[in-house]
C-alpha cells in the first residue's frame, strides 16, 4: 500500500502556521522515519493521516492519499494501523488483554472474539507474548512496559494492515527494550512486507530502523534523504544537532523550539543556528543535493 502526501498545510484558525507545506511518499513495503523534537509537527502529521486533527487545527491545503485514493472524513482508513506512543494511556485499564485484541477485528470486520482470538494466537507467539488464557485475562497494569507495547503492536496487526504508523512507540521504554522492539518490528516488516512510518525524536533509532528519513523542525520539512547519508553527512544544521543529541554529545545550544506564534519568519531554526545569515529571513526553499534534499541557505559540507 502506498502513501502520498502532497502540499499538506495545517494552520490554526487565526492563521498561525503549524505544519507544511509537506510532501511525503511511502512506497509499499518501504520504511520511512519522520524525525523531530516536540513541537516539530510529527504528532499533527499522524493525526492528519487518521483524520483526527484536534479542534482548532485546520487543513488549509493539500491531500493525503492511500493507494491513490484520497483520505476523507474521520473514518479510520483501511489498511493503515497506528501503534501509539504511550501504551499506558492507549490501553483501557478496565479491559483485559483478550478484550483489547478482539476490539479492532470486531470494529473493522465484525469478527467475533471467539474467532479472532484463536486466529491471533500465532501473532502473540511471534510477538513473544504468552498465548494462554491466563495472559488473555490480564489487565494492562499486570503487564510489563514491553508487554504493553507489544499488545499495542498486536492490536495494530490484528486486521493485517499493509502500512503501520509507529508514533514514538519506544518513548516509554529503556534502551534495551527499545532495541528489542525495533528488531521485532523489522523482522515483522520483512515477513509481512509491511510499509511503515516511524515517528521519533531519536535520529539514531530512526536511522537504524528506516531506509529514508524526513527531518521536521518548527512545522517545516528541513532535510530528507537516505538514512545512511543523514547519519554520516547531514546538510542541515538542525539534523546535525539532532544527530549529536541522539549520540549523547553535549550541545552548546540551550535553546528550545518556540510556540508556533513565536516562530521567526523564514527558517524556524534561525534563533538556534550558528550559521544564520540575512538570506535565512525570507522563506527558504528546498534545495536538491546529490543525495537527498534540504532547506538551508548555508548547508554543512556534503557529498558533492
Ligand atoms: S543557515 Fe539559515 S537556513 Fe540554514 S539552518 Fe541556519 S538559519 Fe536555517
Amino acid at each position: 500500500m502506498s502513501l502520498a502526501i502532497r502540499n499538506l498545510v495545517l494552520e490554526r484558525p487565526d492563521g498561525v502556521h503549524l505544519l507544511g507545506p509537506l510532501d511525503l511518499d511511502l512506497a509499499p513495503g518501504n520504511r520511512l522515519g519522520v524525525v523531530g523534537e516536540s513541537g516539530s509537527g510529527k504528532t499533527l502529521l499522524v493525526r492528519a493521516l487518521f483524520g483526527l486533527l484536534p479542534a482548532g487545527v485546520r487543513q488549509v491545503r493539500g491531500s493525503v492519499a492511500l493507494q491513490g485514493r484520497p483520505l476523507a472524513g474521520p473514518e479510520p482508513p483501511p489498511g493503515l494501523a497506528w501503534v501509539p506512543q504511550d501504551p499506558g494511556q492507549a490501553l483501557n485499564p478496565l479491559l483485559t488483554v483478550g478484550q483489547h485484541l478482539a476490539l479492532l477485528p470486531w470494529v473493522f470486520r465484525k469478527e467475533a472474539a471467539r474467532q479472532a482470538l484463536p486466529r491471533l494466537r500465532p501473532l502473540l507467539a511471534r510477538l513473544r507474548l504468552p498465548e494462554d488464557r491466563a495472559f488473555l485475562r490480564r489487565r494492562p497494569h499486570q503487564l510489563s512496559g514491553g508487554q504493553r507495547q507489544r499488545v499495542c503492536l498486536a492490536m495494530a496487526l490484528s486486521c493485517d494492515p499493509a502500512l503501520l504508523v509507529l508514533d514514538e512507540p519506544t518513548a516509554a521504554l529503556d534502551r534495551g527494550a527499545t532495541e528489542a522492539f525495533r528488531d521485532l518490528v523489522l523482522e515483522l516488516q520483512r515477513e509481512r512486507r509491511l510499509g511503515f512510518l516511524w515517528i521519533t525524536h531519536d535520529l539514531d533509532l530512526a536511522g537504524a530502523a528506516c531506509e529514508r528519513l524526513l527531518v521536521l523542525y518548527g512545522g517545516q520539512a528541513v532535510e530528507a534523504g537516505p538514512a545512511s547519508r543523514l547519519l554520516t553527512a547531514p546538510r542541515h544544521p538542525y539534523t546535525a544537532r539532532l544527530l549529536a543529541a541522539s549520540r549523547g554529545e553535549p550541545s552548546s545550544d540551550g535553546g528550545i523550539l518556540g510556540a508556533p506564534e513565536d516562530r521567526p519568519p523564514g527558517c524556524p531554526f534561525r534563533p538556534r543556528c550558528g550559521r544564520a545569515n540575512p538570506a535565512c529571513i525570507p522563506p527558504v526553499s528546498w534545495r536538491a543535493g546529490p543525495v537527498g534534499e534540504f532547506r538551508c541557505t548555508d548547508p554543512l559540507p556534503g557529498p558533492d
